[in-house]
């Protein structure tokens, strides 16, 4: 079967730029190609930056009540198009529906949000900061008065890229807020599963937005650099794996421009034996095997603390078990495929070393009843993990879930502060005065308190600490209008 290759969106239109090499787009529950992208389209990656760079001065003198109307209309346009968008997602990357629609919902929550601009961007006046005695006309006047302002102007063009995991949420994190601030934008997508955020941007311009307010370039790793190089770029946001989000942080920092990197991720749950047994057994199994464990937030290690684990390693395993594998779209399918056959072969491979070192295997995602064909793997237990071992180390992005005991709270913070991330930790506990030790001691950008997912939110600022972030100002709420506009401070004096 012939597939076509996915256009690009510049400058308000599909634009053709095949390159010279391309890759398949797959769906993950059949194994079939069901598109074609390009990897190496500089032509077009060019084209995306001048479009933007043409917009910019037009679109950042558009009154910010003006550039807020698209967002409206957009708003509406996703919300009649969110079952397809759904359905796109389940085809291109193995998600369920109702996950799909999930992430569609919370993207919406990200336009709502920058559609509150006019107020967000406001900038703050100090009068009579200071009085000058110069040019006074007479004494008794006083000395002339000094006020003094600060506005929050935007950037200029935008970059972002992303990741496969959640192709229509994780845009809409950057580029509608960065739009409403006055800036243009470049969107670099996942080259594993680009057609949701194509469609979303093909949306985006039903809904009215001007030509080359926001573009989009499809490409790999050569042309996010080639993105990230190009001059007329001034800031950069990535959300991404911490290998990648290292090196483009850097690379953007070095050449003078604004970047915040959200990155990977090995997030841990402590279990308290006072804890609500059937909400953290069912927060636990969500947050681990949610999304086929492809999330920054899946909670991937469980810290059972004194004799928790009795209930909880038998809880646990019986839900895990009962959850149903097979094509997101399916009647009663609770857990969709791997994305791709690279991530199926990593998580396969993490069960066969956490066997090798000593972990017990308690529930094997490869001998579940899966479908025949595509990248299906089960839920996955260990138990009796320590901090050593890889399991509880690196990030698998997966659907593999690894128990760990301790004593006491205070060591099961410590087992978890020893991790190179920082995304996310959470306690399930009754007793207020462990959620809040914990929380005071934990190193986690984000932390739960009874939830498995302690999820972003648009108006609050979302982002890990340690290696899960590279940058200041994070992602969404306040940090996020914060890094699409810069401050300029007007001193006044009128003699
Ligand atoms: P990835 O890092 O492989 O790719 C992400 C994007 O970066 C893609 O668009 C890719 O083309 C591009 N890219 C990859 N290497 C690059 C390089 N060296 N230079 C420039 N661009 C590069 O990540 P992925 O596999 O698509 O996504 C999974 C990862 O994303 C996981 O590690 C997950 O934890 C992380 N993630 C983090 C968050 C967060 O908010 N912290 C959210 C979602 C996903």
């Amino acid at each position: 079967m012939t597939t076509a290759t996915v256009a690009h969106f510049i400058d308000g239109a599909h634009f053709t730029d095949a390159g010279s090499t391309q890759r398949n787009v797959m769906n993950p529950a059949t194994g079939e190609a069901i598109a074609r992208v390009s990897m190496d389209a500089l032509v077009a990656a060019d084209a995306g930056v001048a479009a933007a760079a043409r917009a910019f001065p037009g679109w950042s003198e558009t009154p910010v009540g003006d550039r807020i109307q698209h967002l409206f209309r957009f708003k509406t346009i996703l919300e009649s198009n969110a079952k397809d968008l759904a359905a796109i997602l389940v085809r291109e990357h193995g998600k369920t529906t109702a996950e799909a629609l999930g992430s569609v919902r919370r993207g919406i929550d990200c336009i709502e949000h920058a559609c509150a601009a006019p107020v967000l961007m406001m900038g703050r006046t100090l009068p009579q900061i200071a009085v000058s005695s110069s040019f006074c006309r007479t004494k008794e006047e006083g000395g002339v008065g000094i006020d003094s302002t600060v506005d929050r102007l935007p950037l200029g063009v935008c970059l972002g890229i992303t990741p496969f995991n959640f192709p229509v949420m994780v845009p809409l994190w950057m580029w509608p807020m960065a739009v409403a601030c006055g800036n243009t934008f470049v969107l670099k997508p996942s080259e594993k599963d680009p057609l949701s955020t194509v469609r979303v941007v093909e949306l985006a311009h039903e809904a009215g937005f001007p030509k080359g307010v926001i573009n989009l370039v499809n490409g790999g790793v050569e042309v996010a650099s080639a993105l990230i190089r190009d001059p007329r770029v001034a800031a950069v946001s990535f959300v991404g794996s911490t290998r990648a989000g290292e090196a483009i942080y850097s690379a953007a920092a070095a050449a003078g421009k604004r970047v915040q990197c959200m990155s990977g991720a090995k997030n841990h749950s402590v279990v308290m034996p006072d804890a609500l047994r059937a909400a953290a057994i069912d927060g636990i199994v969500g947050s681990a095997f949610g999304n086929s464990g492809q999330r920054c937030l899946a909670g991937s290690v469980v810290v059972c603390v004194g004799d928790s684990a009795e209930w909880l390693v038998p809880g646990v395993v019986a839900a895990a078990r009962a959850i149903r594998v097979g094509v997101g779209d399916e009647a009663g399918c609770s857990m969709g495929p791997m994305q791709d056959d690279e991530g199926l072969a990593r998580v396969r491979s993490s069960i066969e070393s956490g066997r090798a070192e000593g972990a017990e295997l308690l529930l094997d995602g490869r001998a579940a009843t899966l479908p025949r064909s595509g990248y299906f793997v089960g839920p996955t237990v260990f138990d009796h993990v320590t901090p050593e071992m890889s399991l509880a180390r690196h990030e698998i992005f997966g659907p593999v879930l690894s128990i760990m005991r301790a004593n006491t709270l205070d060591e099961a913070t410590a087992m978890i502060n020893q991790s190179e991330y920082g995304n996310m930790a959470v306690i399930f506990t009754d007793s207020g005065h462990s959620a809040r030790r914990f929380e005071r001691a934990v190193q986690a950008g984000m932390v739960g308190v009874n939830v498995g997912v302690p999820a972003p939110m648009a108006a609050f600022p979302f982002a890990g600490w340690k290696r899960s972030f590279f940058g200041d100002l994070h992602t969404n709420g306040e940090d996020g209008v914060r890094f699409f506009t810069k401050a300029r401070v007007t001193v006044r004096r009128w003699i």
